[in-house]
């Protein structure tokens, strides 16, 4: 069976977690610091903070943005639920804004009609590692008085316009879940260009605990004393996964450079199938592709989904509209009103892509993908 998606440890990974595993810290010691250091070197400096996961990413970010009930979040329908739940479970209420036709990522002119005088946060995402247009996105949030998150999950190493992601939103959120560009098992960061949105991304990740004196309100009350002014949760990324993550950033370059040559050898592999339509390049972005989102016509996705599992290919769909979740659809949200975004998911399906695959896995890929539409 090949994978839809696994990923790469070497022995340098191996040596990395070893050394770490025996390491007096943990969790909490130095390498964190040192994987956010590095996290930054791929962000254009802006500081990194390490948490537990993509989605413990997202609901640290929104909860520095001051995000809560009364308040709402703008969110494109073509993602993973994440990004959606965690505004939610702060108790915003979330509005979906349509994505582009040729990007899948959020329209700005969508986004332009979906914001209101309540809106905390436009959340951009990352589809398939190439960035929606971020300047279009800036006006938009900075005219509604909102700040701009970058769901970055697919594209850590992407850079648009001449700029890394990391440094085109105002907070940016990063997964290093197994599946994504790169690993520590499970792991996530949030970046922020301002460096008060980052120390209150600090503190949630650790009970919204203070601990500069200068910061206490109680500072003499013992040199043990530590406070909280705003309730956080534990999201402490361990040192262990850390070290992988550093480990794994070394390797960045060439996870990057092996996505984008596989998924040029699928656009070429595809290009005499005229029932599949290949993922836009993007002329301003070099993107680190995360999948290959292919799309087919509607009657035949499924099919060929089955004709591919069954073929030993592990195929994806990415994603159902986050508004058909039972839990938003019970609260009223419609079927239809993204109709870019669900016809999308209706035609998508995601081809192999990670850094093991072989040229000749994805000619077979192909080669079946052909041989379906031709049969
Ligand atoms: C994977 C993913 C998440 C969640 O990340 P986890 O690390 O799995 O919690 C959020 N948003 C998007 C777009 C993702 O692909």
């Amino acid at each position: 069976m090949l994978p839809y998606a696994r990923q790469s440890v070497d022995e340098s990974d191996v040596a990395a977690v070893a050394a770490a595993i025996t390491d007096p810290f943990l969790t909490t010691g130095p390498a964190v610091t040192r994987f956010e250091d590095d996290l930054a070197g791929w962000t254009g400096g802006h500081p990194a903070v390490a948490v537990t996961s993509g989605t413990a990413a997202l609901h640290t970010a929104y909860a520095a943005a001051g995000v809560g009930p009364g308040q709402e979040v703008v969110v494109p329908p073509l993602t993973f639920v994440a990004t959606a739940a965690t505004a939610a479970l702060l108790g915003a209420r979330v509005v979906f804004a349509d994505v582009d036709e040729a990007s899948g990522c959020l329209d700005p002119g969508a986004a332009a009609a979906a914001v209101t005088s309540r809106t905390t946060v436009v959340a951009s995402v990352d589809y398939a590692g190439a960035p929606a247009d971020m300047d279009a996105l800036r006006e938009v949030a900075a005219g509604a008085g909102a700040l701009l998150l970058e769901d970055a999950a697919h594209s850590i190493g992407t850079t648009w316009r001449g700029r890394p992601v990391g440094s085109l939103a105002d907070l940016t959120t990063f997964s290093f879940f197994a599946t994504k560009n790169l690993t520590t098992a499970e792991g996530g960061a949030v970046v922020s260009t301002s460096p008060e949105l980052l120390t209150r991304a600090a503190r949630f990740r650790n009970h919204g605990l203070v601990r500069d004196p200068a910061e206490q309100r109680e500072p003499d009350e013992g040199p043990w004393h530590q406070e909280v002014h705003a309730l956080g949760l534990n999201y402490r990324l361990p040192d262990v996964l850390c070290a992988l993550g550093s480990s794994q950033l070394r390797r960045l370059s060439q996870f990057k450079q092996r996505r984008a040559e596989l998924s040029a050898r699928y656009d070429a592999a595809l290009a005499d199938v005229p029932e599949v339509t290949r993922p836009a390049r993007p002329a301003d972005a070099d993107v680190a592709w995360h999948l290959y989102p292919a799309r087919v016509p509607e009657d035949a996705r499924r099919a060929l989904f089955e004709h591919l599992r069954a073929a030993g290919v592990g195929v994806q769909v990415n994603y159902l509209p986050a508004h058909w979740h039972p839990v938003f659809a019970d609260l009223g949200y419609q079927r239809g009103s993204c109709p870019v975004a669900e016809r999308w998911y209706r035609q998508e399906i995601s081809l192999p892509l990670f850094v093991g695959v072989t040229d000749d896995d994805v000619d077979r890929v192909c080669d079946l993908v052909r041989g379906f539409f031709r049969a």
